[in-house]
């Protein structure tokens, strides 16, 4: 940064010998960014995405489905290259008489680069205890690891919602004892869950439901048992939050048939994603997605036999 030097300085420092000069001190490197939302309207509803930090993703051994010469390649077009540092984002709605939130972040299940989002969340205005009710894409960790502050629920006023087939299977002990391999995965699920599953406040639901006006859940499985997407609309304005429907933008846009490891059913994620882009680029309304670049909300385009993500325009609200 430059520093302003008043000129009675200047004539001092010109009068002495070049040697006498002091050196100017450098301002510090800040090193940090400002608050990570960012704010839209939809309508009459005010939709706040909210970092929870970023994750380094190998996604070279990952993602499914094509070579790590070509994912190299692929991201190397776009300025990249493996570990991705992935974004992992929430998406509040204010709807004027709600406050509903969508996945929670990591909170302390992921390490020191995420656990922000609540941070976030108070830098974007809005207290945890305003929360009424949150409504979960899937129960990984990334996205349910949020719920719990020291072992607490992080939103003590909040009804905690997912589909039922969802929770039906991470919640389950005899699950977990079927698939040792995920074990990490049922018990971070439980553990995240558990808090509000005692306290009478997770009520799961079963299909495509509208839960609160103007927001309602539409199946996307694949990615888990009973992965969700969450559509809002507000006067005629539409937004899908698509949660883990894709994970490396950089990769599976171009080549939406590239599947990731974290998929349990691989071919039905694919085909949830197909479903989802192609109704999203046929009727060009908004998406947002829990591991898109912060802030995770854009356009989808039809591009070949792939898609185009147009992030949103950065825009202020009047
Ligand atoms: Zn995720």
């Amino acid at each position: 940064m430059k520093r302003l030097v008043s000129a009675a300085l200047l004539a001092a420092l010109a009068s002495t010998s070049f040697t006498a000069v002091p050196a100017l001190a450098a301002a510090p490197i800040v090193k940090s960014n400002a608050p990570a939302f960012y704010r839209m309207m939809l309508g009459d509803f005010e939709v706040t995405a909210i970092n929870d930090g970023t994750n380094p993703l190998p996604v070279d051994t990952l993602l499914q489905g094509m070579s790590k010469a070509e994912i190299t390649a692929e991201l190397k077009k776009r300025f990249l290259a493996a570990p991705v540092e992935t974004s992992f984002n929430a998406f509040l709605i204010n709807t004027g008489g709600k406050l509903v939130l969508i996945d929670t972040g990591a909170g302390v299940m992921f390490g020191p680069n995420t656990g922000k989002f609540l941070g976030n969340l108070k830098a974007a205005g809005y207290s945890p205890e305003q929360i009424d009710e949150i409504y979960i894409t899937h129960m990984h960790p990334d996205h349910v690891g949020g719920l719990l502050l020291n072992g607490q629920p992080a939103f003590p006023n909040a009804v905690v919602r997912a589909q039922k087939q969802e929770s039906d299977y991470w919640l389950s002990a005899d699950n977990m004892a079927k698939t040792p391999a995920k074990a990490d995965y049922f018990k971070g699920a439980m553990a995240a869950l558990d808090p509000y599953v005692k306290a009478g406040k997770f009520k799961p639901f079963e299909g495509d439901v509208e839960l609160s006006p103007g927001i309602s859940s539409h199946s996307g499985k694949g990615h888990t048992p009973g992965h969700d997407t969450y559509v809002v609309e507000s006067k005629g304005q539409k937004l899908v939050l698509i949660g883990d429907l894709i994970h490396v933008a950089a990769v599976q846009m171009a080549h939406p048939e590239v599947t990731i490891s974290f998929d349990s059913e691989q071919k039905e994620a694919l085909a949830s994603r197909r479903q989802a882009f192609d109704a999203a680029a046929r009727a060009g309304y908004w998406i947002a997605g829990a591991h898109l670049a912060f802030p995770g909300i854009g356009h989808l385009r039809k591009e070949g036999k792939g898609y185009e993500f147009v992030p949103v325009n950065f825009t202020q609200i009047h």
